[in-house]
């Protein structure tokens, strides 16, 4: 039996490809459920590009009751509110957070949640330099094989491997993935270069054909901006490249709010990605192989969901898999499916309809109880 910092590991074998943060969390949560579980990444190290995301309620929820919550405290930068602007500042909607609010969400700086689910694994769990190519399996056993030319068994595996997934395919038909019109600027810079930014706010600009999203990250230290703008299909030949700054400026100067300025005028390094997304999959699992995170469910990030929704795809797989035997996998692999493709469904189409909302000058769906309260491992429970 193997021991994984803190937590007693038996039962079945996960085998996870890709270490991103919905691999990487799952690895967690399968292993604080004393489920075997070790990640398989293609890269020479865990990383993650230099921008932040939301960590929302309702992953914050479960990553608190594997022991991560003082953690996410130590590294996140807790929102005091949002507001929902239109291009000049003037508010559309707002919501409170933190103290005297609903909910407690976090800007996170990427970098450091990798660092945080890392360092909750043992050494041994992680595997840089396995690229998979493919995949078999039969009534006993699932094996990956990586471009290295080794290979992994397991009673499962778990394809983490983003939305350009190699695993998909063994699940589903070939599909590719859908352009969004959007290309955006992403980057981070010291909070001193902004020091009329408000304590924890989260601000999102929008003159409805462009969108400046901006929030602390890394105990507020960093500044996190998103900006989208319209883009051509070339964005599908280079799905990430530098991003110019005076570009930037451009696009949210005569007209923005003096606060949407400064910040962009202090940007001097961005990277500007295309948005994509897929239609939602009909199947999520095939046998003893199972897609989590954007190799599920990729969508777009106008409900700031994908990795929240990775988060509550582990938790709700380890709390399923807690206690199974091998030859139970298919069925709970199918339960799985029924557990979570609806509500990612849910968020995919929400969050292109937040696209058309902003389009038409309205306030897109954000802070809804749908989307906090929900408790992805009392639902599991549910369908044990
Ligand atoms: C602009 C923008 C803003 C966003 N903001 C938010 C936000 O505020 N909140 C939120 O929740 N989400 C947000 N998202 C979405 C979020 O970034 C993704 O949904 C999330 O990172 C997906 O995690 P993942 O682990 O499933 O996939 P990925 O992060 O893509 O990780 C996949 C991993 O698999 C590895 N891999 C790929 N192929 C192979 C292979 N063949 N073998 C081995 N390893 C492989 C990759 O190297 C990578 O490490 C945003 C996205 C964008 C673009």
């Amino acid at each position: 039996m193997k021991v994984g910092k803190g937590f007693p590991v038996v039962g079945v074998r996960v085998v996870i490809v890709g270490g991103g943060i919905g691999g990487l969390a799952a690895a967690v949560a399968l292993r604080a459920k004393g489920v075997q579980a070790d990640v398989y990444e293609q890269a020479h190290r865990f990383g993650e590009v230099g921008a932040g995301f939301m960590l929302a309620p309702n992953s914050l929820r479960v990553l608190g009751r594997i022991g991560l919550h003082d953690r996410i405290t130590r590294v996140g930068a807790p929102f005091t509110g949002v507001e929902i602007c239109e291009a000049d500042g003037t508010e559309v909607s707002s919501l409170s957070l933190g103290e005297g609010g609903e909910y407690t969400m976090f800007g996170m700086y990427r970098a450091d949640m990798v660092d945080l689910l890392v360092s909750s694994l043992p050494g041994d769990a992680l595997h840089l330099d396995h690229r998979c190519v493919a995949f078999t399996q039969d009534d006993d056993r699932a094996v990956v094989t990586f471009e290295n030319g080794e290979s992994a068994e397991g009673d499962i595996v778990v394809g983490a491997d983003g939305i350009h997934s190699v695993l998909q395919q063994y699940v589903v038909e070939p599909n590719d993935p859908v352009f969004s019109g959007f290309a955006a600027y992403r980057g981070v810079m010291p909070a001193e270069r902004v020091p009329d930014w408000p304590d924890g706010a989260v601000r999102d600009w929008s003159d409805g054909t462009k969108n400046l999203l901006v929030y602390p990250v890394r105990r507020g230290e960093l500044i996190n901006f998103v900006a989208f703008t319209a883009a051509d299909e070339r964005m599908r030949e280079s799905w990430s490249a530098p991003g110019d700054p005076r570009q930037l400026r451009t696009d949210f100067g005569d007209g923005w709010d003096p606060l949407a300025r400064e910040v962009v005028s202090q940007v001097d390094v961005t990277f500007r990605w295309g948005i994509y997304d897929r239609e939602s999959l009909r199947q999520w699992s095939n046998g003893r192989l199972a897609l989590l995170g954007d190799a599920a469910h990729p969508m777009l990030p106008n409900m700031g969901q994908g990795a929240n929704q990775a988060i509550e795809d582990g938790m709700g797989l380890a709390t399923l898999l807690e206690g199974v035997s091998s030859a139970d996998v298919p069925g709970v692999l199918v339960r799985y499916q029924t557990l979570r493709r609806d509500r990612a469904a849910r968020f995919q189409q929400g969050s292109r309809l937040n696209v058309a909302l902003k389009a038409m000058g309205k306030a897109p769906v954000f802070g809804m109880p749908w989307m906090y309260d929900y408790d992805v491992e009392a639902e599991a429970r549910t369908l044990r």
